[in-house]
């Protein structure tokens, strides 16, 4: 079995390209950003703030940069041939994705930005053809954004405890319910909503998911709710009521009764590319380490001659070349499996569960060594640490992916059969006496 994830010379020439292109036109749109809104490197997201006319002459810059990424042949990279993308596979997304995970703005350029990459995976999976062809090409295409509404406010992690609730009526559907932190709610054509339908039934198969245009009647957005660095009352993630709304038969998402089953799906893909943005984030913390350390002297001697600054260099290149390489392995059973097996997922949630830790050690690393300018809002490590904390929640608890974790580390143990452990030192001793008690008898009476 040959592990690697060195890519073909055509494939490091796009990727070259596209490292190029990223620091060179689409970071500048993430600093467009921050300036139109008047919030210099405090904000995460992508979502532009300023005038109208400002507004529009962005949006033509991103469809102008989104034609260049068509054109060489680097969108929408996170599907399969088979789904409707260019089938590259994960190892390559892997690569790319690394390289986006600099720039806010890069997965909206390269058609692969969240949710909306995890929603077409979903529809390319389980729609009808009808389906795909009112809702994934465009999606593909990045006409329109789209929503993924399951969190409740009363329950995110625990599907056992989700209250919305949807029911047959007549030819169709109602659906009836609050959801909570469903991103981009507001912006998007799209609502992919998922609710209890057989609340009787074993908890794999009690929700079904719904395909919900997003001015359905009875669809209200409550409000909007900001992150923590982001002013009350602004903010991306909607607050979802809705009020018995009426659906066609055909608004169902794959089988009834599959709706956690496909969201294991939706949230493995998902959970796996934020790992392979925030190798990029890193990446970018420790280059600003370096630059930093080779700038600035102290007691006549560069930060970088300092042993305690070496030791935060190389804990940072340790954690970040470990996570890296367990992401692209992850990413490397995702092509051999061509599915989310067992192993897939265990790998998936070591790396959901790593990237917070890695992420936070490395930009306070980073935040401490620029000093005061580390803690002011004139560099990206205030966008950066803001994320810190997010990166440990959405997609699930970094507690639920442990007991996945371990379930599976468990999986391949077994308890011992007496009281004392196998590997009591006594037990081995006797076990090797026994063994040798043959040998030691022939020596003995050789010598005798
Ligand atoms: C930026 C962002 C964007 C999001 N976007 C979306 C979206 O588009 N659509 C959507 O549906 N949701 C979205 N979410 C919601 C996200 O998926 C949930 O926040 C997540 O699943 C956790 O649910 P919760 O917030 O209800 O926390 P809870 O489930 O209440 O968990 C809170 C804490 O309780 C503890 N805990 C929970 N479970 C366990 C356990 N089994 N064992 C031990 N401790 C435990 C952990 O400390 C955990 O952090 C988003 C969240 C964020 C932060």
């Amino acid at each position: 079995m040959t592990i690697d994830f060195a890519p073909e010379p055509e494939y490091q020439a796009k990727l070259d390209w596209a490292a190029r292109f990223v620091r060179e036109e689409v970071e500048p749109l993430d600093r467009w950003i921050m300036d139109a809104r008047g919030a210099p490197g405090s904000a995460p997201d992508i979502v532009f703030e300023g005038p109208p006319a400002e507004k529009r002459a962005f949006d033509k810059q991103v469809k102008a940069l989104q034609d260049q990424v068509k054109a060489n042949g680097m969108w929408a990279l996170h599907l399969s041939k088979d789904l409707g993308g260019l089938g590259y596979g994960q190892v390559k997304l892997a690569l790319l994705n690394e390289i986006l995970g600099r720039s806010g703005m890069a997965p909206t350029v390269f058609g692969n930005r969240a949710p909306d990459s995890g929603n077409a995976e979903l529809i390319a999976h389980n729609g009808t053809q009808a389906q795909k062809d009112r809702w994934l090409k465009p999606l593909l295409n990045g006409e329109f954004r789209s929503c993924y509404s399951m969190t409740e406010p009363h329950a995110g992690s625990d599907p056992g405890e989700f209250k919305t609730r949807a029911w047959r009526e007549g030819d169709g559907w109602v659906l009836d319910g609050e959801k909570w932190f469903s991103s981009y709610a507001d912006q998007s054509e799209l609502l992919i909503v998922m609710a209890i339908t057989s609340p009787d039934a074993p908890l794999a198969q009690r929700a079904s998911m719904f395909l919900v245009p997003r001015h359905t009647p009875g669809v209200e957005i409550v409000r909007n709710v900001g992150m923590m660095h982001q002013k009350f009352g602004g903010g991306e993630h909607g607050y979802v009521r809705y009020n018995k709304v009426k659906l066609p038969e055909d608004a169902l998402l794959g089988k009834e009764g599959s709706g956690f089953l496909g969201a294991q799906t939706r949230l493995s893909g998902g959970r796996v590319h934020h790992a392979m943005r925030t190798v990029g984030v890193c990446t970018q913390a420790l280059e600003m380490i370096c630059e930093r350390a080779l700038s600035r002297t102290t007691k006549g001697e560069l930060l970088a001659d300092k042993q305690m600054v070496q030791d935060m260099i190389a804990d940072s290149y340790i954690q970040l070349k470990q996570f890296r390489l367990h992401v692209l392995y992850a990413a490397w059973l995702i092509d051999r499996d061509k599915a989310y097996t067992r192993e897939v997922r265990t790998e998936i949630a070591a790396v959901k569960v790593a990237a917070p830790k890695v992420l936070q050690d490395i930009v306070y690393r980073a935040i401490h060594l620029h000093g005061s300018l580390g803690v002011s809002n004139e560099t990206r490590l205030a966008q950066m640490w803001v994320a810190v904390p997010t990166m440990g929640i959405h997609d699930g608890p970094s507690e639920v992916h442990k007991v996945t974790i371990a379930r599976q580390v468990l999986r391949g143990h077994k308890a011992s059969p007496d009281l004392f452990p196998t590997y009591h030192l006594p037990k081995e001793i006797a076990a090797a006496r026994a063994k040798f008690a043959d040998l030691i008898e022939r020596q003995v009476l050789e010598e005798a």
